[in-house]
């Protein structure tokens, strides 16, 4: 971000937060560093990124420090790099490993990783300038498909450049030549999938959904491929293939943790899938088979080895586990699996629209909550079901997990998250099959992930991930946490 290598970087959360009580324990700590060093998300280095660093020569420094926040998992980063150049910025972890920068050098601004984006500085001149240097790269620029314009009270402003590639070097300095821009700050995408300056949106709730699948006779599948065609300018085919990779990655994480000796220092649990017998003893194949893979899921994510997070690390057993363990036990092709991960997708968008995937906001619900939702999508569309069933199973689904907390044993992700993972893959199992039956929902999707986003916001802070409540505070958790962290 600085332009030069880092050589110190410090990290400070605010006392009291959720993100200054889970970092370390949640593995936040690595992650951060993991990107430092420019490690994509599959870089299986990123567990060992701290000690990289260190030998890399960069100076990796966490805080917990006294500041006012109006958001749990907001953090601060200082950036200094080898031209003693430093770089200010606030940001918030979102959950699902996604963080929005909100704030450069004091400067609010809005990004969130999908886009090169080339950030301008302007400090002390006057905002005539600004514009001029605004209207200047407008009339130019090929790499630029928006430009906006972010101010502070002081007047410094930023203009960021946003687009599908880098601005161009030879382009960048005649602006810098020819207005007084004080910085420049270059940012490449992070999210896998680059965003678009016209995604407009086909839809924005499930029932306008529903209408267009009944008027197009779509199942919630071919609706998640529209949307994503339009939303990253891949086509059909390319967007089938993304998501067949993303269930490649997650068998092969499958095989390898039924196989090898995943064993992770910092952790409560043991390997768990190997007790299960072969066959499920009081639950039938598609259960048993279900439980068997988010087990296997939720070992391979406290091993550190490489999961999706669907949608956070701390749920990523409940969707991919349902809807590949149900597709194993009833023998259907890999396809299947790709449409009802896509269809899983769509209810996904709609809660990352109108709620929230952050523990640290909505406790439990939002996480493994959301994943019962859209598993249970999911699962309707590898039975073959219709859009309505679809989504008539997701607002079932979400509807049984209201109020669900989040309170770590030690902290760490593993219990009661390996129950509640499980919990979200029975739960989405049983609501699928009540909706290809015909029961009613009764409240329609929109109005249930709105109300979870009420009742999540209401839910005590001590029950949303801060260590304070719950299970958390167990004679036992604390006798964990004091023996993990000896
Ligand atoms: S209990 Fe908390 S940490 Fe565990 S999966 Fe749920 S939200 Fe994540």
């Amino acid at each position: 971000m600085t332009g030069g290598r880092p050589r110190r970087v410090v990290f400070e959360f605010a006392a009291g937060s959720s993100i200054a009580e889970t970092y370390h324990s949640q593995g936040a700590d690595f992650g951060l560093a993991g990107g430092i060093l420019g490690f994509d998300t599959a870089d299986p280095r990123i567990v060992d990124a701290l000690e990289l660093a260190k030998h890399a020569g960069i100076e990796i420094e966490f805080r917990i420090v006294d500041f006012e926040t109006d958001h749990p998992n907001v953090f601060r980063v200082t950036a200094i790099d080898e031209n003693k150049k430093q770089i200010e910025a606030e940001l918030i972890s979102c959950g699902g490993g996604m963080v929005e920068i909100r704030q450069i050098a004091n400067i609010p601004v809005s990004i969130n990783g999908g886009f090169f984006e080339t950030l301008l500085l302007f400090a002390g001149c006057a905002p005539d300038i600004v514009h001029a240097c605004r209207d200047s790269i407008n009339a130019n620029s090929v790499s630029c498909d928006d430009l906006l314009l972010f101010r502070n009270d002081k007047s410094e402003y930023i203009l960021d450049c946003r687009g599908q590639s880098e601005m161009p070097g030879e382009f960048l300095r005649r602006v810098v030549k020819n207005f007084p821009v004080k910085d420049v700050i270059v940012l490449s995408p992070v999210l896998p999938v680059k965003s678009q300056k016209e995604y407009s949106g086909l839809f924005n709730t499930a029932s306008e959904i529903l209408e267009m699948a009944g008027h197009e006779r779509l199942s919630l599948a071919d609706t998640a491929i529209r949307y994503e065609t339009r939303r990253s300018g891949l086509n059909e085919t390319e967007v089938f293939n993304k998501m067949a990779e993303i269930v490649a990655v997650l068998k092969k994480t499958l095989k390898d943790a039924a196989s090898a000796q995943q064993e992770y220092p910092d952790r409560i649990l043991g390997r768990q899938a190997r007790l299960l017998p072969e066959k499920g003893v009081a639950t039938g194949g598609v259960l048993h088979s279900v439980i068997r893979h988010i087990t296997l899921l939720m070992e391979a994510k406290s091993s550190m080895r490489i999961i999706v997070a669907a949608p956070t690390a701390g749920s990523c057993g409940a969707v991919p586990g349902t809807l590949i363990g149900a597709a194993e036990a009833l023998g259907l092709p890999e396809d299947a699996v790709v449409k009802a991960m896509l269809a899983a997708g769509m209810v996904g968008v709609l809660i990352a629209e109108h709620s929230t995937f952050s523990g640290e906001m909505g406790g439990c619900q939002a996480e493994c909550g959301s994943a019962s939702g859209m598993a249970a999508a999911g699962m309707v569309q590898l039975l073959g079901g219709t859009t309505e069933q679809a989504l008539d199973a997701a607002s079932m689904a979400l509807q049984n997990v209201f109020g669900l907390t989040c309170d770590p044993v030690a902290s760490r992700v593993e219990v009661p998250c390996l129950g509640k993972n499980i919990m979200a893959g029975s739960n989405a199992l049983a609501m699928a099959e009540l909706a290809m039956a015909g029961f009613d929902k009764v409240i329609p999707l929109d109005e249930t992930i709105a109300a979870m986003y009420r009742v999540g916001l209401s839910l005590p802070v001590e029950l949303r991930c801060t260590g304070k409540g719950g299970l958390s505070i167990t004679p036992t958790s604390m006798r964990i946490q004091q023996k993990l962290e000896g």
